[in-house]
């Protein structure tokens, strides 16, 4: 069974995800590794995501340091947990498996978009990739950006910009991965334009109130200079909308 990323139940205010940027200045809290290890014996690696770099990236991100206070006795379970403004970190087996999906090897240069917390930025840096994410909400961006300089992730590893993400990020293009962990109701073309030869994008495609596509492009620059893409589909998901400002 899965569980969609989208809005959970657990409803969070604004005064939640303030909670959760409070966390920044709190002392570290336990290490937790032994839940990250049932996690991913449980319910990643059970469920068919093997990539050894994806399953070492998982461990190694401390999943409760990205989720409000209040819910931390929850971060090991496989579902998704709202952080405040409307807004979720994802369910852990969806982001071991778009993360394995967009094939990252050391030094591959990612666009994120939908920072959130900033949980699945982690695990792409942890994977080997330089990472780009751009969030729509001023706050989380702050405090997403806050959260990863605290946790070690130096501007080098990530670089974090608060706007609309539809529009890809030019300035860093070609990208051998972008990520969106947000449905769009079609594809942003602007998205695919930035893929490099070879690169793959990763993304929810579909309406905001219905189950969505969970979809890998994969494009290939041919010698008269034109691009193709293969497109497959890989499972039914559920995510909050990305919000396009065009
Ligand atoms: N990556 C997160 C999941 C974030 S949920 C994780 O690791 O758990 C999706 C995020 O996309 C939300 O924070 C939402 O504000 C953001 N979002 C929605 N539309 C966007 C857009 N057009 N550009 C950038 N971010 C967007």
């Amino acid at each position: 069974m899965w569980w969609p990323c989208s809005r959970a139940q657990l409803g969070a205010s604004a005064d939640e995800a303030n909670t959760a940027s409070g966390a920044d200045s709190m002392p570290p809290l336990a290490d937790r590794s032994d839940e990250r290890a049932e996690m991913i014996s449980r319910t990643i690696r059970a469920r068919g995501v093997h990539d050894d770099r994806v399953l070492q990236a998982m461990m190694r991100v401390p999943r409760h340091e990205f989720v409000p206070r209040h819910l931390q006795p929850l971060s090991y379970t496989d579902q998704p947990l709202p952080i405040g403004y409307g807004q979720t970190i994802s369910q852990p087996y969806i982001v071991a498996l778009m993360t394995e999906l967009a094939e990252i090897k050391q030094g591959d240069r990612c666009l994120e978009i939908g920072t959130g917390c900033g949980y699945q930025t982690a695990v792409l840096v942890e994977t080997g990739a330089s990472v780009v994410t751009i969030e729509i909400s001023d706050v989380l961006a702050a405090q997403a950006e806050a959260r990863l300089r605290r946790l070690g992730y130096t501007p080098a590893q990530v670089q974090c910009h608060a706007g609309d993400g539809c529009m890809g990020w030019e300035d860093g293009a070609p990208f051998d991965a972008i990520l969106v962990t947000a449905a769009a109701p079609k594809i942003p073309s602007a998205l695919l334009s930035q893929l490099a030869d070879n690169g793959r994008l990763v993304l929810p495609v579909g309406p905001h109130d219905a189950i969505q596509r969970l979809e890998k492009w994969l494009r290939h620059n041919q010698a008269d200079g034109r691009a193709t893409y293969e497109s497959s589909f890989i499972l039914n998901v559920q995510f909050v909308p990305l919000q396009c400002s065009r």
